[in-house]
């Protein structure tokens, strides 16, 4: 059990840290300041002046300080700072407008929802609002006049229904893996997020380095890419497809291109057919030169066959079936080079 919330920026108080007794905590009540403080600020309030302290300080931006163990007597709530069973109070105190009107911030509610189930969970407050001053729960500093001395309004009416419709419910859901909203995932996070929290959560998430392993393509010594690097990548590549796919076919249709050329062209297009490369009985044709010598052979053989049939030798049928011949003996050739290439 630890009495320092991971959550929160550590400012130890002193000297009430070290002199004010031990407390079991039981409740969680929360509190507005009167004032946009951050809890840094807080902190050199409560250091430099008065000693009504809480345990907690959040700040607008949900930003949160601890300045006390959770285990050691706060001043913030009157009787229930430590009764005589050694039970207490966690009072959170919170940024807010000069008169303590406005409503928490989206990023108080949620870091008030985190520290709700944290306590829960690590020091086993009951998910309930508090029935009675001495009832262990969660509550708002003017729920019972016990915890103040001479009643107050904190933490402004706009807090206390919030607290009742949306952080204590968004606690006990949270806190039980359940949502207050049917058919969604209990990791699902019910509170909306606003247009600088998705900012920020995409930027983290496209823009951290360290995580990633950089592809065997990535310069020497750059082990790791961001998501976003990845995604630039893979977009330059797909981009890159249709260039590499029409010069594929200006090889297949330009016959005045240069074999050497044409190599070079299919290379550089990156295709991922590099039996073209491949010699697998270590001669130096390719399957481009087979295909153009084919080609040519073809060609010389369906000029000795017309030759032939000029001469009067053979009919119309038979130079058919000689050139059927040829061109059956250049796929099955071509077939079986192409075959051996893929090795
Ligand atoms: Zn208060």
């Amino acid at each position: 059990m630890t009495a320092w919330y991971p959550g929160a920026s550590r400012m130890t108080l002193q000297p009430e840290a070290s002199q004010q007794p031990a407390i079991r905590p039981t409740q969680m009540i929360v509190h507005s300041i009167v004032a946009p403080w951050t809890p840094r600020r807080l902190y050199e309030y409560w250091r430099d002046s008065t000693s009504l302290e809480s345990h907690f300080g959040l700040g607008y931006d949900g930003s949160l300080g601890q300045y006390l163990p959770v285990t050691t007597r706060a001043d913030a709530n009157a009787s229930a700072n430590r009764r005589p069973d050694g039970t207490g109070a966690v009072s959170v105190e919170t940024a807010s407008n000069t008169s303590a009107s406005d409503p928490w911030t989206e990023q108080q509610v949620e870091a008030l929802i985190r520290l709700g189930v944290w306590l829960h969970q690590v020091h086993g407050i009951p998910l309930r609002i508090c029935r009675t001053p001495d009832d262990p729960g969660y509550g708002w500093h003017r729920l019972h006049a016990a915890w103040s001395t001479g009643g107050t309004a904190c933490p402004g009416a706009a807090r206390v229904t919030q607290f009742r419709e949306v952080v204590f419910p968004g606690i006990a859901a949270r806190a039980t893996g359940q949502t207050t909203t049917p058919g969604r995932a209990p990791e699902e996070d019910d509170m909306a997020l606003s247009d600088e929290d998705v900012a920020r959560i995409a930027a983290a998430v496209w823009r951290t380095d360290g995580i990633l392993r950089s592809p065997s393509t990535a310069a020497e010594g750059n082990t790791h890419w961001t998501a976003d690097s990845y995604l630039r990548n893979l977009h330059s590549l797909v981009r890159g497809l249709p260039e590499a796919a029409a010069r594929q076919v200006a090889l297949y249709k330009d016959t005045r291109l240069d074999p050497r050329d044409a190599r070079q062209m299919w290379d550089d297009a990156a295709s991922p057919h590099h039996t073209w490369q491949f010699r697998p009985d270590g001669s130096e044709r390719d399957a481009w030169g087979l295909l153009t010598a084919t080609a040519a052979e073809v060609a010389a053989l369906r000029s000795v066959v017309a030759t032939l049939a000029a001469g009067g030798g053979l009919d119309a049928a038979e130079i058919q079936a000689a050139a059927e011949a040829g061109a059956r003996a250049f796929a099955s050739e071509l077939g079986r080079e192409l075959t051996d290439g893929r090795g």
